[in-house]
């Protein structure tokens, strides 16, 4: 259940070269001209694919991609959230390396490379087309992208939580197929690619198009999972067409899986079991290379990115970063079973809730979950994971403790995530006036060991707040107001009560609870920016600008890359009529993230006021091309043309502006303007009529202007 609350070096040097089997070197794979399509499938479960044992869901093309590849029967997630599962699958290192633990993350940290990089470098193509918002480029994962296809409908911004703002595969693929028809004709044709597809269909909400959602009435998510299929068979099929599926090296793999119920938990991130660790994971490659086969024993996503440059034969410095191991012997046949620990982890329930995280190790026989209440489970005996042995097993649930601590021991390090600016005095001193004090304390510096509550005996409340968040988006406000409030005494200390109260009081517009409903969770938990930022959109609906900066300075000094708190500066500056300080906010906005049509927006509305026309002109048609549908966007769109020698054009928008709204004055009387200025003096004269007949004070203004 992780989408709810989302919102919107030191290099160690390990044997990153040595495979599974023990330190063989690479053996001939499919060499460096080969092209990679890494395709991760959010939240897919292994067992719903036919090639896994599953029976009750259509799979034939990840079946088929099996039956002609490398199949991993016993891969595992390192982390069962999104944000930090694929920072482990495309950087090859562990979570505590990387500082990338849950979602509250600032993201890739600068000092860890990416695959994409490493391709990059080693002259592919890259290009990355992701399905959902919580793997936007702003996370840091676009670095080493040619092109990092992340686009999503702005109206989504409006009307669901970032965690919830996704694209259908259909619509991903597209995309896909479309940078690849391109490609084919252009200079790029020869050289190989990289390319990340990233689906996030079977992720909840879970409402498969039809015929699969009729085809899975009451299971859904296995329905989204056929869609899935589907879409992939599609994708598929074109590139036999274009002679690209048996050439290409292609991975498929998912970032966790969903408990659908298993051990109490509906969805994944809560609890580190196999229903949410144990992910397909298959390595197609170029035909003819190597026989298919299945390959048995624990492996880890973390795998993957030093697999593939083993595979390839990329001498890339990024192996100086792997922590995970090749599998590249095993795929060709020339390594023995895979038998390590595998280490997963969630710090959902300490960054979120305060109470423990959960760190687990995988062997060939055993699952140890560390908790104030440790855990381990006989695998081959009770797959499933339904009876706990800790008070049988003893000693061997001591020995995998000890290897997890020293397994901890050996991958961390001291990630300093990114910092922004340093705050200006002021913006010191206002924090303080607002009783804001430890303004950057890290969530997760040191994790405290004992005196935590055990994820498992927090269920019930874990529950209770998903029946909260349940309820606000119904609109049942009242109701997940009084589910909060009742929480409130048994939790006291749950910063995110207060923030969920405040979310509630923002989407009614009651913005003075609001405010302090997020300056109570900020009492708890003062780095929690989704609680900064919402605050200072408090802040500003109550105009207090002053305060509403200095929060949205915090924020960026929290994160420098939060392009929704440049763009709150923008606005804030707006307000101060500071038009330079606006354009400047807006500008950086979009410089963080170009897709994010409301900036790209307000970037060229302020450099139309600043007549600045021919700037202006960029920024409104990209926000137009992201399909923002706004009278005010037209309207500005048709000055900035009409007064850079495009009145015809000009025109167009207004009458675009006026369908959209009939009734938008400045549209009208902009119209009227530019028909006046070609000379059709009939035309000018009868669209100032209606402005007449609308606005009586304009009419009188403008008189003068348009004789009858
Ligand atoms: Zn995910």
């Amino acid at each position: 259940m992780i989408r709810r609350f989302q919102f919107c070096l030191l290099f160690w040097a390990i044997a990153c070269l040595t495979t599974v089997a023990g330190g063989q070197a690479p053996a001939p794979g499919p060499g460096s001209s080969t092209s990679v399509l890494l395709i991760t499938v959010d939240t897919l479960r292994a067992d719903r694919l036919g090639c896994y044992g599953g029976r009750r869901v259509e799979t034939p093309a990840m079946d088929a991609l099996a039956a002609e590849g490398a199949r991993f029967e016993d891969a595992l997630a390192q982390v069962p959230i999104t944000l930090p599962s694929h920072a482990v699958i495309l950087t090859g290192t562990y979570p505590m390396y990387n500082g990338v633990r849950d979602f509250t993350s600032h993201g890739i940290p600068p000092g860890i490379s990416l695959l994409a990089e490493a391709f990059k470098r080693q002259g592919y193509q890259t290009a990355a087309f992701v399905s959902a918002f919580v793997l936007d480029s702003t996370w840091g994962f676009g670095r080493g992208f040619d092109t990092y296809d992340d686009h999503f409908d702005p109206r989504q911004f409006e009307t669901r939580s970032p965690g919830n703002i996704q694209r259908r595969a259909d619509e991903t693929i597209d995309r896909l197929l479309a940078w690849l028809g391109n490609r084919g004709s252009g200079p790029e044709a020869g050289r190989p690619f990289f390319v990340w597809l990233h689906l996030y269909d079977p992720h909840s909400d879970y409402n498969p198009p039809e015929p699969f959602h009729t085809r899975y009435a009451g299971r859904l998510y296995d329905g989204e999972v056929a869609y899935t299929d589907s879409q992939l068979a599609r994708l598929f099929a074109e590139l036999q067409k274009r002679g690209l599926y048996d050439r290409a090296l292609i991975v498929l793999v998912s970032d966790h899986g969903e408990s659908l119920g298993e051990h109490g938990e509906d969805e994944h991130g809560f609890f580190v079991y196999n229903s949410t660790l144990h992910v397909p994971l298959i390595f197609k490659l170029p035909r003819g290379l190597a026989p298919p086969r299945v390959i048995p024993g624990p492996v880890g996503t973390i795998d993957v990115a030093p697999t593939l440059l083993d595979l390839l034969w990329l001498r890339d410095p990024i192996r100086q970063q792997f922590q995970g191991s090749s599998l590249a012997s095993l795929i060709l046949g020339r390594g023995m079973a895979a038998n390590r620990p595998v280490y997963a982890e969630t710090y959902y329930p300490f960054n979120s809730f305060g109470w423990s995280p959960l760190r687990s190790l995988t062997t060939l026989r055993y699952h140890f979950i560390e908790a104030p209440r440790p855990e381990i489970y006989d695998l081959a005996a009770d797959p499933t994971e339904t009876r706990d042995l800790y008070s049988q097993r003893r000693a061997d649930a001591e020995a995998l403790r000890n290897q997890l601590r020293d397994f901890e021991r050996r991958y961390a390090a001291q990630v300093s995530a990114p910092k922004g600016p340093p705050l200006p005095p002021e913006t010191l001193e206002k924090l303080k006036s607002l009783g804001y004090l430890a303004y950057s304390a890290p969530a997760t510096a040191s994790v405290p060991t004992s005196g935590l509550a055990d994820p498992k005996d927090r269920l019930k409340v874990f529950k209770s707040i998903l029946r909260a968040t349940d309820l606000a988006s119904q609109g049942r406000f009242a109701a997940s107001d009084s589910l909060l409030a009742s929480l409130t005494s048994e939790e006291p200390k749950l910063y995110l009560i207060p923030f969920m109260r405040g979310e509630n009081a923002s989407r009614r517009e009651r913005w003075q609870d609001a405010e302090g409903s997020f300056l109570a969770c900020l009492k708890l938990n003062p780095s929690f920016s989704q609680a900064v930022m919402g605050l200072a959109r408090a802040y500003l609906a109550l105009s207090k600008s002053e305060q509403a900066k200095a929060m949205l300075e915090l924020a960026l000094h929290q994160n420098p890359h939060n392009f929704l708190a440049y763009h709150g500066l923008g606005l804030v500056a707006l307000r101060e009529h500071n038009l330079e300080q606006a354009r400047r906010n807006f500008l950086r906005a979009v410089e963080e993230k170009p897709n994010y049509a409301p900036s790209q927006q307000q970037l060229g509305i302020v450099l139309v006021e600043m007549q600045r026309y021919g700037e202006a002109l960029g920024p409104l048609q990209r926000a137009a091309q992201l399909g923002l549908e706004d009278p005010v966007l037209a309207n500005y769109l048709g000055t900035a043309l009409a007064n850079t020698g495009q009145p015809k054009e000009g025109i167009s928008w207004y009458e675009k502006a006026l369908k959209m709204k009939e009734d938008y004055t400045p549209a009208r009387l902009n119209l009227a303007f530019a028909y006046l200025k070609m000379n059709d003096r009939t035309n000018a004269s009868r669209q100032f009529q209606k402005v007449c007949q609308q606005n009586a004070s304009l009419c009188q203004q403008y008189r003068q202007m348009f004789p009858p």
